[in-house]
């Protein structure tokens, strides 16, 4: 039997294999990804691409190509016995917050594109039709066996195993990894469809119904839908399959707006399932997107968290794999993901649960109450604020955990500034010296952590940091970029945001976030974060 040798085996090369493969690409570290499939899926499945998604496409250099490919969410009306309650604006929903300050509706099938695109460009590609039969792991590697489409099988030995294997991952299954949780008794009907009804054809429009709910996102092409609604099952095992002639009568008992449907392109059911593992991380496997966590497509969260599970973990082993780290580092990324996913699950279950529930009670309470009153929260701008840091997750924060837990961080941030963890916010600077502006992400582009020294003037008007030898001790690890950012009263507002009141250093991390941030300027302090907490080899 053939057998190939590889740092890295990736299973799978869906969103969330593909995206682990183009970070490791980024790195230039070696692997192999794998599919059992021919290519890249050609249905439309997830929707919605989160701003968080976006700035990393950004950091890829693909962001431009994704929003000439999609279009940003305009707003979203809710109706509510065929009447609308209220109408949410989203275009600008997170403006100065990020550059990408909406939800883009881009098609899973054009992010898998992209995301391939990338990896030939690297001069890499997946290798499809091949499955993966069975694996077994030591102490020191992953000895896995692959079969191609003809029927031949090969030995790959590799140090890490990745399982982007989907939501039945054979990997979970062979490790016999409990995926604890549950399965709705609704299952989600799916349709790319052409709609005619005198409602806005640019909205989304999610419409509550006595019995069920329907939600309407417009696609490509004129008066054209991807629309999903649910179906009443009593046995959860077997597949539900649902016709167009059926999902129209659906729509004409429950809908209450006048509206007519046609030219069917792609129809699907699914079952929604929430259930997550209790650990990211099996020794040398590490498990992601659809393989860890499956939840309802609420919020447009699935797609998403997959390809940041896979960005949080592809710098790590990328460092560990380069002899750059140590490889204590890998055990953040279960300490980092887990929480969010749990929680992730949870929340997107109980909104589930509230939106299609026949209860009686319930109903009314999400008729008569919920809807009104989310109509008076979202008025207020703070609450327009949190909705779009949770949903677009430019929100979610690492802080508190093992690498954004230094002890010395003298700065006692009230929360509302950004602490150790935390994403790094987005703003825009002035370089006085080349007299332009630029953005904080543009400053923290490329596969590198980032220091970044904010000098003040002193009392005697000279800037108050001196870096020289910081710069020349860290330059020679090859793996830190240095940016002196001089004291300009031009960038006043940044330093409010950042609660910048002396010459303060922040390092950020590849992945953008805050790793260590400090007002006092010792090298002892930096250094033992880098040694301790980061592991630099
Ligand atoms: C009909 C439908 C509609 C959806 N709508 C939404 C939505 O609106 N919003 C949203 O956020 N999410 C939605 N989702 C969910 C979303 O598609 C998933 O969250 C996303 O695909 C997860 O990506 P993944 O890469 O983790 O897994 P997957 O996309 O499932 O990829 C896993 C890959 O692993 C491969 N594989 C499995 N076993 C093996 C093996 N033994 N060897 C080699 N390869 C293997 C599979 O062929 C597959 O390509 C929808 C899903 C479906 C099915």
């Amino acid at each position: 039997m053939k057998t190939t040798t590889t740092p890295i085996l990736i299973v799978g090369a869906g969103p969330t294999g593909l995206m682990m493969a183009a970070q490791l690409s980024r790195f230039g570290v070696e692997y192999i990804i794998i599919d059992k499939k021919k290519g890249a899926t050609i249905e439309s499945k997830a929707l919605g691409v989160q701003s968080r998604t976006l700035e990393i496409y950004q950091q890829m250099g693909i962001a431009t190509k994704a929003i000439e490919q999609g279009y940003p969410a305009k707003a979203v009306s809710f109706m509510a016995k065929g009447k609308k309650i209220q109408e949410i604006p989203l275009m600008n929903i997170g403006e100065g917050l990020s550059p990408f300050p909406y939800m883009l509706i881009l098609e899973q099938s054009k992010n898998e594109t992209l995301l391939e695109e990338f990896l030939t460009q690297q001069g890499k590609s997946v290798q499809w039709n091949t499955e993966l039969v069975s694996f077994e792991q030591s102490e020191e590697k992953v000895n896995a066996i692959i079969q191609r489409a003809n029927g031949e099988q090969e030995e790959i030995v590799s140090e890490w195993i990745i399982a982007a294997d989907g939501a039945s991952s054979p990997i979970r299954h062979q490790l016999n990894i409990p995926f604890e949780g549950s399965t709705n008794k609704q299952v989600f009907w799916v349709a790319d469809l052409e709609v005619e009804w005198e409602l806005s054809y640019e909205n989304l429009c999610v419409c509550v119904n006595r019995n069920t709910f329907n939600a309407f996102f417009p696609m490509e092409g004129e008066r054209r839908y991807r629309v999903i609604g649910t179906i009443l099952t009593k046995d959860q095992s077997s597949p539900v399959e649902i016709t167009f002639e059926k999902l129209q009568e659906d729509l004409a008992q429950n809908l209450d707006i006048p509206a007519t449907f046609s030219n069917p392109a792609w129809i699907s059911t699914y079952r929604v399932h929430h259930r997550c593992v209790d650990n990211f991380r099996h020794n040398r496997c590490f498990l992601m997107g659809d393989a860890a966590h499956i939840h309802s497509p609420a919020g447009a969260q699935g797609m998403n968290t997959g390809l940041q599970d896979a960005y949080n973990l592809a710098w790590k082993l990328a460092l560990v794999c380069k002899k750059q780290l140590k490889p204590q580092i890998l055990d953040s990324y279960n300490e980092e993901r887990l929480p969010f996913a749990q929680k992730l699950v949870h929340t997107t279950d109980r909104v589930f649960e509230n939106i299609v529930s026949t209860n009686p009670i319930i109903r009314f309470i999400r008729l008569n109450i919920a809807l009104p009153l989310a109509k008076y929260i979202m008025s207020t701008n703070t609450m327009r604020t949190f909705a779009y840091k949770t949903v677009s997750q430019i929100g979610l924060t690492y802080n508190g955990l093992s690498l954004g837990d230094t002890g010395n961080s003298s700065f006692g941030f009230a929360r509302s500034f950004p602490q150790v963890g935390d994403r790094f916010p987005y703003f825009i600077l002035f370089d006085e010296i080349k007299q332009l502006t630029y953005t904080s992400f543009e400053l923290i582009q490329g596969s590198s952590f980032h220091f970044l020294l904010f000098e003040q003037e002193g009392e005697d008007g000279t800037l108050s940091i001196s870096v020289t030898e910081y710069i020349k001790a860290l330059h020679s690890k090859q793996l830190f970029k240095i940016h002196r950012i001089p004291f300009s009263t031009k960038n006043e507002v940044v330093y409010r945001q950042l609660n910048i009141e002396t010459s303060s250093i922040f390092l950020i991390r590849p992945d953008a976030y805050i790793a260590y941030k400090s007002d006092d300027i010792s090298m002892v302090n930096i250094e033992q974060y880098l040694q301790e907490i980061l592991g630099v080899c």
